[in-house]
């Protein structure tokens, strides 16, 4: 089939909301095309936007597992150029959140450190206004929030991974098991190595056991995990906990000169 008028409502949709769940786009293509090829559909709309350097990427949440379809600018970006609706402080609020999960050690950082930036920003940020926006970035899925702490969302993953190569390039660790680049991970006590959870999970359900490197059990602490669904907005009201990321940072940016 060739790209028509249904391939035009699936990308509007795509692109509207920057990113579908997996379960709602398949919805939309089996009311549009009578069937769920929902794979044959997106590459024939990548194709379509290859040439814009656009693309609809498949992309799993790191802290919930949920399969997204993303849209994304494959021009490396800076964070700036794509937020254009944003205020400079806000922007500035976002790349140094950025910058506290791709240097933390677990992948995430807490609301309360988070709204503290604030007054470290050199503009003028509200941290009333600083919540509402953190809101809309974790509704709009650049940000994924829960239990009072932010992880990278999926957008975040598909349109600046590139960018945080480029410019945090030692502070990246792999899953072991798909390879990928990844900010929140399980991590094995014995070997290091770091996996998803959502390839973990994977991992087990297919018979695997323990560290898929060492074979050694993984032990569960720092397990968040993702059992609820609607965690990304489980945020605001909880945790006053005051903990001072800094102290874990590894370090951080490699130098540029
Ligand atoms: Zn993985
Ligand atoms: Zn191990």
């Amino acid at each position: 089939m060739t790209y028509g008028v249904q391939h035009k409502i699936v990308l509007q949709a795509i692109m509207h909301e920057g990113a579908v769940h997996e379960d709602r786009g398949k919805e939309l293509i089996i009311s549009l095309f009578d069937h769920d090829n929902t794979g044959r559909i997106l590459s024939e709309i990548n194709a379509k936007l290859r040439p814009l350097c656009m693309a609809v990427k498949c992309l799993n949440c790191e802290v919930t597992g949920q399969l997204y379809w993303v849209f994304v600018n494959t021009v490396q970006d800076k964070i700036a150029s794509f937020h254009p609706e944003f205020s400079q402080a806000e922007l500035a609020l976002l790349r140094n959140i950025y910058s506290e999960i791709v240097t933390s050690s677990n992948g995430y950082v807490s609301s309360t450190f988070c709204l503290n930036l604030c007054s470290s920003l050199n503009m003028k940020l509200s941290k009333a206004d600083a919540e509402q926006f953190l809101h809309e970035m974790v509704h709009r899925k650049w940000l994924c929030s829960k239990d009072g702490k932010y992880y990278m969302g999926v957008r975040s993953i598909a349109e600046l991974l590139q960018y945080v190569k480029d410019t945090y390039n030692d502070n990246l660790q792999i899953c072991t098991l798909c390879k990928q680049e990844l900010f929140y991970s399980k991590k094995c006590s014995k070997c290091d190595a770091t996996v998803h959870v959502y390839c973990l999970q994977n991992y087990e359900k297919n018979g695997g056991s323990g560290c898929p490197n060492c074979h050694q059990p993984i032990s569960s602490h720092d397990q968040s995990s993702a059992s609820s669904m609607d965690i990304e907005c489980a945020s605001e009201a909880e945790t006053n906990e005051m903990t001072q990321p800094s102290q874990t940072r590894r370090s951080k940016r490699k130098h540029t000169s």
